[in-house]
């Protein structure tokens, strides 16, 4: 079996993290280690093998993902540079964002692009009972027509994921993490994580929000002109 040692994107994190991980439950733990690489740790989909991390293809198919749209002025623009490279991608939007800008998520949907839940008000599943989680899902999805579930933070306990399966869910992580959000990070970083961690089948992470857009809309067009030309498709989830 061939190990591939992801990239650590910050020392001083793993550091406070390692300290804090005494202190944790493995869940918990898991979750740090993986805020920590670029490249979710095969540890990590492994012990949540329920969870969609990656689609298993042999096909040069990538699948990109937004979160936390829509956002007036960013949202267009992501559909726009996807139409430009034929590209289809799923956007996990916030409801709240949706109830705002109910014209915007058409124009998702109507592009053929897909959609998924990110509960209504971006809720911290370590923070909120099951319950009032699997509410706000339910309280999301009057405006978001999809059975794709997208945890904010990535942070979700096990019985918040029981209780989803069980509604009907199919909870979608991903493998490989833009950082887009990161204003310290510059974006030629990012784009070299980006390519360096991008395989056939991987779920990428970006966010259509105000915070990752000085990021996002540099690398975007990059990624898609750099993976076009290396033969690959983009696809929905
Ligand atoms: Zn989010």
């Amino acid at each position: 079996m061939v190990v591939s040692i992801p990239m650590i994107r910050d020392s001083t994190t793993l550091k406070s993290a390692l300290i804090l991980a005494n202190k944790c439950l493995l869940f918990n733990y898991l979750y740090i280690l993986n805020q920590l690489f670029y490249k979710t740790p095969a540890i990590l989909r492994l012990f949540f093998g329920s969870l969609l991390w990656k689609i298993k293809t042999k096909e040069k198919a990538i699948y990109l993902t937004f979160d936390d749209g829509p956002t007036a002025g960013i949202t267009p623009w992501v559909l726009e540079v996807l139409d430009a490279f034929e590209a289809k991608a799923t956007f996990f939007c916030i409801g709240k964002n949706v109830q705002a800008h109910p014209e915007i998520y058409q124009a998702v949907v109507k592009a053929g692009h897909a959609v998924g839940n990110h509960t209504h008000n971006h809720l911290n599943g370590w923070r909120n009972t099951a319950k009032s989680y699997l509410e706000n899902t339910t309280k999301a999805a009057k405006h978001i027509d999809s059975k794709l579930f997208r945890p904010p933070y990535g942070k979700i306990k096990p019985k918040q994921i029981r209780l989803l399966k069980k509604a009907g869910y199919k909870v979608v992580m991903w493998d490989v993490v833009s950082a887009d959000f990161d204003q310290t990070l510059d974006s030629e970083t990012c784009f070299q994580n980006l390519i360096r961690h991008t395989k056939p089948g991987s779920i990428v992470v970006f966010h259509d929000s105000e915070k990752a857009f000085g990021n996002l809309k540099k690398v975007l067009p990059q990624l898609l002109a750099y993976f076009s030309t290396e033969g690959y498709v983009f696809k929905s989830i």
